[in-house]
């Protein structure tokens, strides 16, 4: 395995730039090296040949046949510190610096040698090989010694070439060393200048790889130009607006998930498996179910309703839209407004979106709308069409029967008190009701409010022979609106007589509860039987419905009571036993 670093930008530029440094200056010391080796060896041969010229030169007079040639070919040998050799036009050796006569005698012809051929066509000719007397190699230079115009023969000079080696070997050891130094000298250049340029390189690469983290808040340090720079003024600006999408993008998200968590529909997500990905708070209440434990799990399962299931299904396979009520039994009972829709990904139908709304309440309130409207025209139709019964009979003649007369009267004048009376009783409930229902507290103080409205309704008690005893607490206050307080007085006492047989015994009292006042109105009356108890309240509900008729009631006076009280914040309920009367009892709150 190689080392990390062998692998890095910085480790291969340098070695880029040190292998071509080193290619350059192997190259140039190459070719400098031949220069100065092939110029080495001309001046030498120059040189040889110059030496041989004189030599020549200073034979052209000598006697090449003499006994002395030889010692004068020592002689001047050692002069030109050569090997000197002279050679007739034959190629037989005359003389030679470096042997007797007896050795010049025993030296083969030298015709054939290639630099004394030359030097006999009448030029100076060189030579570099192996010497055949000495076995060593020599450089030769041969020179023709004109006489009379004619070469008649040949002067020799021969140097060992070991002495053209020592001078190589000296030049190659300078170049070497030249050479090492020019490498060693890259090898730095090559660490600075791969350090310099990997610097913003490994700066765009640790930026890059924070990038790549996820952190788009950090900055590359830019100090360096060129195209790195613009290279990482790039990443910097793409890391920016980067920044600001994600930033938009997760308030987005924030938003969206706020409003899908506090939404009061419940909304829920499927895939196209019928499996949920996500559903909200809401839908886990209406629902009774856990998102954690619900989500991947097939709708069916989490919601075991195969209705809901199914709109789930026809919105996603029909591609558009389902609204549809639906009235549940199973898993909660109710009624719910639910709109299924597809949702796309990429121009196809992945799944499914569906909004549950919870309508119960709104239905039940509907219904009792349109109850209220049937009862209230019940009500009405009753005495109108027994008033128009007895104006048409008057019409029709009945009129001038005085006895008869008069009885139809007084129905006609009853039956217009108990329309005057519903239509008030509706109007005390309507203005009750509405949003503008002004409550104008005061102090009131209990006992005395209840003995004027007593007083007040004296005729009442006494036509039914009734006592009526308030035993409320003198000093007893609360907080209240003095009139509609009043209102729901006048309504159970009345009750307490309407509903009891003459001689009847009603009872006003009070008592004081922790954080409340309990105001109870008791009488021996009729009493209520347990079935009809929690509904005494509703608007229109009689439980006696003859009697209530009879005695002008409207059915609708204990529910002006309970909204009254409802007003104050208090609470109403009644206790009775059927044949020995009623307790009705409120709170007011303190
Ligand atoms: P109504 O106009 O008929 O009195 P209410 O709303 O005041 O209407 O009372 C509703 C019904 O409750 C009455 O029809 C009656 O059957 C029953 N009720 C109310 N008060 C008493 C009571 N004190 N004793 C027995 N029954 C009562």
């Amino acid at each position: 395995m190689m080392p990390a670093i062998f692998k890095t930008f910085r480790f291969r530029l340098f070695l880029s730039y040190l292998a071509l440094s080193a290619a350059v200056l192997g190259a140039a010391f190459f070719l400098v090296y031949q220069r100065i080796d092939r110029a080495e060896l001309s001046t030498l041969k120059l040189k040889l040949s110059d030496e041989a010229a004189l030599v020549s030169a200073q034979l052209s007079s000598a006697d090449l046949a003499s006994a002395g040639i030889n010692q004068l070919a020592h002689s001047l040998g050692e002069k030109v510190a050569s090997r000197l050799t002279i050679i007739n036009a034959d190629g037989l050796v005359l003389a030679d610096s470096e042997l007797d006569a007896a050795g010049v005698k025993a030296m083969e012809n030298h015709r054939e040698r290639p630099e004394v051929a030359g030097a006999l066509g009448g030029a100076a000719s060189y030579d570099l090989r192996r010497s055949a007397t000495l076995g060593k190699a020599m450089l030769y230079a041969a020179y023709p010694v004109s006489f009379s115009g004619r070469p008649s023969a040949v002067v020799r000079l021969a140097i060992p070439a070991a002495q053209l080696d020592t001078m190589n070997s000296l030049l190659r050891k300078a170049l070497a060393a030249a050479l090492a130094l020019a490498l060693l000298l890259s090898f730095f250049v090559s660490l600075a200048v791969s350090a310099g340029f990997s610097k913003p390189f490994d700066k765009i690469v640790y930026g890059s790889k924070k990038f790549a983290s996820g952190d788009f808040s950090y900055r590359i340090q830019k100090d360096f130009h060129g195209e790195m720079g613009k290279l990482a003024e790039t990443l910097n600006s793409m890391a920016a607006s980067v920044e600001g999408n994600l930033l938009r993008v997760e308030i987005q998200a924030q938003q969206l998930s706020a409003a899908f968590a506090n939404m009061a529909e419940g909304v829920m997500v499927t895939g196209l498996d019928a499996r949920i990905k996500a559903l909200n708070p809401a839908m886990e209440r209406l629902f009774s179910v856990k998102a954690a434990g619900s989500i991947s799990k097939p709708l069916l399962e989490v919601i075991p309703n195969a209705g809901l299931s199914g709109i789930c299904a026809r919105a996603i396979s029909g591609g558009k839209p389902v609204a549809e009520e639906m009235e549940l039994s199973v898993p909660v009972r109710g009624i719910f407004s639910v709109n299924a829709s597809p949702m796309f990904t990429g121009g196809e139908v992945s799944g499914c979106l569906m909004v549950v709304h919870d309508i119960t309440e709104v239905r039940r309130l509907e219904g009792k709308r349109r109850d209220f409207v049937a009862n209230v025209s019940h009500e009405l139709k009753t005495p109108l069409t027994a008033i128009r019964g007895y104006v048409e009979t008057l019409l029709e003649g009945a009129i001038d029967d005085k006895a008869h007369a008069v009885e139809f009267l007084n129905v006609i004048h009853t039956q217009s008190r108990r329309l005057d009376n519903i239509v008030s009783d509706l109007l005390k409930l309507s203005s009750l009701e509405s949003y503008a229902v002004e409550v104008h507290k005061s102090e009131v103080g209990l006992k005395d409010l209840a003995d004027s409205l007593i007083s007040g309704l004296a005729s009442v008690f006494k036509a039914k022979k009734a006592a009526v005893v308030n035993k409320i607490p003198p000093g007893l206050t609360v907080k209240a609106d003095p009139e509609k307080l009043g209102q729901v007085f006048v309504n159970l006492l009345d009750n307490a007589v309407k509903f009891s047989a003459e001689n009847a015994k009603v009872e006003v009292s009070a008592a004081e509860l922790p954080d409340s006042v309990k105001i109870t109105v008791s009488d021996s009356g009729i009493g209520i039987p347990q079935e009809h108890l929690p509904r005494v309240f509703e608007r229109f509900y009689r439980a006696d419905k003859a009697r209530s008729r009879e005695m002008g009631g409207t059915g609708l006076g204990l529910s002006i009571v309970k909204h009254v009280i409802d007003l104050h914040g208090g609470a109403v309920g009644v206790e009775s036993a059927e044949g020995r009367g009623s307790s009705f009892w409120f709170t007011l709150p303190k």
